[in-house]
């Protein structure tokens, strides 16, 4: 059995990690590429959401390497994650690809059942070596996710370059800490490293939060590097969604996480009341608390036709206006060009440097020169 997966972020290395740990080959799916995205694109539905095409070419991509079964995640409700694994494998198959596509669904609030469903992939080891391989998984995204954070916070505040390079070549050493002990001492000396190429952990820089579909955010490549692009900038950026919370959220059921999506919920509340699929309530939910927390704006990232954000599009310029807090949404497919994405993106910057110029608040302007006659708001 040689098993591949979906590509998304980081999440290829603690699963990389956990297959091998239960003794199986692993093709991890290559990262994702203009070639991938074009793959994708070709043999997909046309209105069908970029994480779709994205999955699609990733597959065909790791079949090419030689992987034979491929590991989906399954779901139910408004949007159309429930059906991807079922359409995927039609698509692969029509190809001519030979696999096994196995697909995990959601544990539905029952934890053990759901691991009960999942013994097939411990491929007859012992629950002391899949306990601690599953462990070993939890802590890398944890570590991941908070890295992550810290890369964050530190790339406006020193040089952006460096500390990606360093980010980067800690979650090298992540993907091979074999173990919690070596994983811990990764953890603190990535942590150190980072700190360490801080040179001004003061300064006030403009803060931005990133909202939307989960995928879209979590993908580098597919966000057109956002976070990067702001960070070089000077510009603190905050995620609203990481793989840890929603394995609290959506496996787990973690009592803390509960209570913060109880918040998010509440404050959502006099603009959209229930669950529309995706993260389209969380966008609205998370924005408003973004407003509250005096962030100076959202960006909102939703991938072309994805309903649950397109409903949450339509919500956004509502919460704007009431809480005087700009938002721009960008809606992505595989025809987005960087070109105008930056422009955009530089004129959103550029409105927020003058709101805050004009309130007199105390700030490091962001290193871009920006031209005050392209204001832009959505
Ligand atoms: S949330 Fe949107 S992009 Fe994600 S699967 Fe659902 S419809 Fe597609």
């Amino acid at each position: 059995m040689k098993i591949t997966f979906p590509h998304m972020g980081s999440l290829w290395i603690p699963l990389k990690g956990l297959f091998n740990d239960l003794g199986f080959e692993v093709v991890p799916p290559p990262p994702v590429t203009k070639r991938a995205i074009t793959l994708g694109a070709r043999h997909s539905p046309e209105f069908a959401c970029l994480p779709f095409k994205i999955n699609v070419g990733n597959f065909i991509e790791s079949l090419e390497q030689g992987a034979d079964t491929i590991v989906m995640g399954g779901g139910c409700g408004p949007c159309r994650f429930g059906y991807y694994a079922q359409v995927e494998k039609e698509i692969l198959l029509d190809l001519g690809y030979n696999f096994e596509m196995i697909v995990i669904e959601p544990p539905q609030g029952n934890l053990i059942e759901w691991l009960g469903r999942l013994r097939l992939f411990g491929n007859n080891c012992h629950w002391r070596e899949i306990t601690a391989a599953l462990l070993l998984a939890w802590h890398k995204i944890k570590v991941i996710d908070r890295l992550h954070r810290l890369l964050l916070w530190a790339r406006p505040r020193g040089s952006a370059e460096k500390i990606t390079n360093i980010y980067n070549e800690y979650l090298t050493k992540v993907d091979q800490a074999q173990n919690l002990k070596l994983l811990k001492k990764v953890d603190q000396d990535a942590q150190q490293a980072l700190k360490k190429v801080v040179y001004n952990k003061h300064k006030q820089c403009l803060r931005i939060a990133l909202v939307g579909e989960i995928f879209m955010l979590l993908e580098p490549f597919v966000n057109l590097n956002i976070e990067q692009v702001l960070g070089e900038r000077g510009v603190e950026v905050e995620r609203s969604i990481y793989l840890s919370d929603w394995i609290r959220d959506h496996i787990l059921s973690d009592p803390r996480r509960i209570r913060a999506r109880n918040r998010f919920k509440k404050a959502a509340r006099p603009f959209l009341n229930h669950f529309i699929g995706g993260h389209g309530w969380e966008s609205i939910g998370e924005s408003v608390l973004y407003a509250e927390r005096g962030f100076d704006g959202a960006i909102h990232i939703l991938p072309f036709t994805c309903t649950p954000e397109i409903v949450a599009q339509s919500i956004l310029p509502r919460i704007s206006k009431c809480y005087d807090f700009p938002i721009v949404s960008f809606s992505l497919d595989e025809h987005s060009g960087l070109g105008g994405f930056i422009t955009r993106l530089e004129a959103f910057l550029d409105l927020l440097s003058s709101k805050k110029i004009k309130h007199g608040t105390r700030w490091d302007k962001p290193c871009a020169v920006f031209s005050l006659d392209t204001l832009w708001y959505n």
